[in-house]
């Protein structure tokens, strides 16, 4: 394999490429839309910068690595500075509590709320200790191709109980509700249902511990221009504006990919970090493959999707962390109803992101941008036409940020845009609108879920959120070190 093609430069199209390019693999990457970066896009609104997607840097090792590989140093390229608290959890109740990663101060915090918990925590993080290094550290960058694979990692699954789901076994170590919703909220991160997710996931928690929680100064943006710089700088390609309409395959190998124009263009492997559905049902329609596999992938379960709302204001407000998770009057039964629909709830939990609580040029002198994403079903689940609903459910959400955390929010307003379910499907081609591709559950996971490499083509590789591990800036940076692995094993034995 001398040529690759990676159609699709959000991280995990990025990092493979990077991957791909640092072996000596002339890569060159497709991407449809005007920036790099995928659900990690920027918007310029009258001087402030909107990160459109990830806030939350956690692992930064991942990150570092990809320029390691080729003797460079990320912090020459951008800098990650840490961030404290963690997360600012609030309750309508006006309880709170601010995640942090101080030993002593979580515990004071835990014996303020509920003295018998402190134990049942310390319980927790070291159950969540070990998930990490079966789940993260030994698994999370290795792919699942054959099901004797999975049977390997059977003993340690069971082991960890990872049949029952985050909120269960959160649940047998902490009693009090709100801790319990303090310690369980994070599969959400990564599109898991707290209820129906593999308590691997609550390995989040131990990987948050360990690493730290991250922001790039400059935005999430500077870490995407980052990794383009460096897939530049080692002489990689990059196309923007470039959506690539097929996978042009012959038997069972790929060939090339034809663009939007109508030009084909070969290449020895293909890898697409587009949503994986729509890489099967309508990049690949043209091949028995592409209709089987993506008919057997439309029939899965799909992540939820997001509602956000950018907004700046002309005044700032210090008394707010960087991130905060605003959690509503009902948990259980809100996700329940996120996941499954039919309607939009009437209450909801929000996350809010002040990036210039780390970062003021992010917005003009004296200004503050932030962003508030909920959490709504996707649309299969709630067939809702958002280009009525979201203006509304803007406006419900920013009163309702204005009366509890943002006095004066409607009159310091200055700019603000939103992203509905439908722009998912639209701008990012994301099936269903899901925020996060296939549903993080045990049976859409490692060898269950869209593999790295094509079963039946076999120089077709996929990267991103629906191969393993899964979604989240680490996980998809780990998907793309599974599946460079195997290209670079193809290239190896060609
Ligand atoms: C609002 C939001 C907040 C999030 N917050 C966090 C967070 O704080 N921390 C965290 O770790 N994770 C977070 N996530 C999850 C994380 O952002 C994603 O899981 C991850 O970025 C997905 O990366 P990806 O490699 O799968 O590609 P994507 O970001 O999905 O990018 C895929 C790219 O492929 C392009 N493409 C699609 N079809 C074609 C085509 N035919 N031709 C060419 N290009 C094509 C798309 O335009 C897109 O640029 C968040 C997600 C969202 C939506």
């Amino acid at each position: 394999m001398k040529t690759a093609a990676v159609i699709g430069a959000g991280f995990g199209g990025l990092a493979l490429a990077i991957r791909l390019q640092s072996a000596g693999v002339q890569t060159t990457l497709f991407e449809a839309r005007d920036k790099p970066g995928g659900r990690a896009y920027v918007y310029e609104d009258a001087g402030f910068i909107f990160d459109a997607g990830p806030t939350i840097i956690t692992d930064p090792s991942s990150v570092e690595e990809l320029f390691a590989l080729s003797g460079r140093k990320l912090s020459d390229y951008v800098e990650l500075m840490p961030i404290t608290p963690f997360y600012r959890l609030c309750w309508e109740d006006g309880y709170s509590f601010d995640y942090v990663n101080e030993q002593d101060e979580l515990d004071r915090q835990i014996r303020a709320k509920s003295p018998s918990d402190v134990a049942g925590y310390q319980r927790f993080l070291a159950y969540s200790r070990e998930l990490l290094q079966e789940g993260y550290v030994k698994l999370g960058a290795v792919p699942f191709l054959s099901f004797a694979s999975m049977i390997g990692a059977g003993p340690a699954l069971l082991k960890l109980q990872a049949w029952k789901s985050v909120y269960t076994k959160v649940a047998e170590f902490i009693k009090d509700e709100q801790l319990r919703q303090a310690f369980s909220f994070h599969s959400l991160l990564v599109g898991g249902n707290p209820f129906a997710t593999s308590a691997i996931y609550a390995l989040i928690h131990a990987l948050e511990r360990k690493w730290g929680v991250w922001f790039a100064r400059g935005g999430t943006g500077a870490l995407v221009q980052a990794m383009v710089k460096l897939f530049e700088d080692l002489g990689g390609v990059i196309h923007l504006n470039t959506p690539v309409a097929a996978i042009e395959a012959e038997g069972d190998r790929v060939t090339g990919v034809r663009l939007g124009g109508g030009e084909v263009l070969a290449f020895d492997a293909v890898a697409s970090n587009a949503d994986v559905v729509n890489t099967y049902k309508k990049l690949l329609s043209g091949h028995p493959r592409g209709r089987s596999h993506g008919k057997t992938l439309t029939g899965k379960r799909h992540s939820m999707s997001l509602f956000v709302i950018y907004f700046g204001l002309k005044t700032q407000h210090p008394n707010l962390a960087h991130h905060t998770v605003l959690f509503g009057p009902r948990y259980r039964e809100l996700i329940s109803e996120i996941f499954n629909g039919p309607e939009l709830s009437k209450d909801f939990s929000l996350y809010l992101h002040a990036p210039t609580r780390s970062d003021p040029t992010l917005a003009p002198p004296g200004c503050e941008a932030f962003y508030v994403l909920a959490p709504v079903p996707h649309l299969g689940s709630a067939d809702l036409d958002w280009d009525v609903v979201g203006p509304v459910y803007r406006d419900r959400i920013l009163a309702y940020l204005e009366e509890r955390y943002i006095p004066g929010l409607t009159a310091d307003l200055v700019t603000c845009r939103i992203f509905t379910p439908f722009d998912f499907r639209d701008q990012l081609d994301a099936h269903l609108g899901s925020a996060f591709s296939l549903e993080p559950i045990l049976t859409q996971s490692a060898w269950f879920r869209a593999h790295n490499r094509d079963d039946v083509i076999k120089n077709l590789y996929i990267v991103g959120a629906g191969t393993h591990p899964g979604a989240g800036v680490p996980g998809v940076i780990g998907s793309a070190k599974a599946t460079a692995s195997l290209m670079l094993e193809d290239v190896a034995a060609a």
